[in-house]
């Protein structure tokens, strides 16, 4: 049975993100960002040690063992800290609770996708400033007046990080709008633009669980701000679900969080995987712009990025391939263990001659 168009009028109807596959079986998976090594030993020892009669009870809806621990991390009051289903959870309320206004908001037109699908599923304007021929973001086109700005650093999918000199003159020339730094990937790249938080009311930075953290199967993501911005924030998602954070994900995040010399170690063997990565790439005639994520960018001059995607899937390596415009020749390859990189580099060396 269809549904009559007369029924159809007044549905929200709206074109979705598009997910990286998840496949099943077992394959060298580098096409959704994700740690290759698992999370923190704390957070196994929390998932176990879980006792199921307290899932009778609803979780603390404000989450605090977690905020706490986030706050205590960074060094910023607990009322600076929100935290939510992943930072897609975040970003969305973000948009749904900042971007209020009837001009447009601005992101580049080259980002996360997820973006302009919250803008229209939110009904927010927005126009997207095309990044330079080097994909780099031009600070001037956020001068203009606007609703809001958002921009991840580094910027996904080209794995291209700006300094904090570079948000600041974003976030200085807007005082009069909301200035969102979505910092998925900040901790293989540089300097977080949290720094600059007490210095800026109109400045959030947004961060997850799902790449540094290697929790992407748990869904965490947090925003810091100031006091004012993250009570509006709360008050957005008190009226829209109070129970976003599970029993398991509170206890595991702090875990996660807890263990300072864990997590820093496992940035680290990433930052040294991509590093060779850069090299071995360029060897089989790569070109790409300088990683500070935990995936490059990359296309061949000569190979058609469609033809590799498929070749490479063929042969159980999944990497990330956009059809058509600028970035159709770009596949974007996560940095997995140095053994899943070695696989895929002796598949490039044969299939490239
Ligand atoms: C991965 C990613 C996110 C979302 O991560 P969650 O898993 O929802 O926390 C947000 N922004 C960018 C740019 C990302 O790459």
């Amino acid at each position: 049975m269809t549904v009559r168009p007369e029924l159809m009028r007044n549905i929200r109807t709206t074109e979705p993100y598009v997910p990286g596959e998840q496949p099943q079986n077992k394959v060298i998976k580098l096409n959704t960002n994700e740690n290759p090594y698992p999370p923190a030993p704390g957070v196994e020892r929390a998932l176990r040690e879980m006792d199921a009669d307290r899932l009778r009870l609803y979780p603390d809806p404000a989450a605090e063992a977690l905020v706490k621990e986030l706050a205590d991390f960074y060094g910023v009051g607990e009322n600076q800290v929100f935290v939510g289903v992943g930072s897609d959870d975040v970003l969305s309320l973000c948009f749904l609770t900042f971007f209020n206004s009837d001009r447009p908001v601005l992101f580049p037109d080259i980002t996360y996708s997820f973006y302009k699908v919250w803008a229209d599923l939110y009904r927010i304007p927005y126009e997207c400033p095309a990044l330079d021929e080097d994909f780099r973001i031009r600070k001037e086109d956020y001068y203009r007046e606007n609703g809001g700005i958002i921009f991840p650093n580094p910027n996904a999918p080209t794995a291209i990080y700006e300094d904090l000199d570079f948000v600041e003159n974003i976030v200085s020339h807007n005082r009069n709008s909301i200035v969102i730094v979505d910092e998925a990937y900040v901790d293989f790249a540089g300097r977080s633009a949290m720094e600059l938080i007490g210095k800026y009311d109109n400045l959030i930075v947004v961060q997850t669980f799902s790449k540094a953290r290697s929790m992407a199967g748990m869904r965490i993501g947090y925003a810091v701000s100031n006091p004012d911005l993250i009570r509006c924030l709360n008050d957005v998602k008190y009226s829209f679900n109070s129970y976003t954070m599970s029993q398991a994900a509170i206890a595991c995040g702090v875990e996660a969080v807890r263990d300072r010399e864990y997590f820093e170690k496992n940035v680290r063997k990433i930052i040294e995987t991509r590093e060779w990565a850069k090299e071995e790439l360029r060897k089989l005639g790569f070109v790409f712009p300088d990683a500070k994520a935990n995936f490059i960018f990359a296309r061949h001059p000569r190979y058609d990025a469609g033809e590799l995607f498929r070749a490479l899937k063929d042969h159980d390596i999944y990497v990330r391939h956009w059809d058509g415009g600028r970035i159709g020749q770009y596949l974007r390859i996560t940095v997995g263990k140095r053994e899943e990189m070695e696989a895929l580099f002796s598949f490039l060396k044969s299939y490239l001659k």
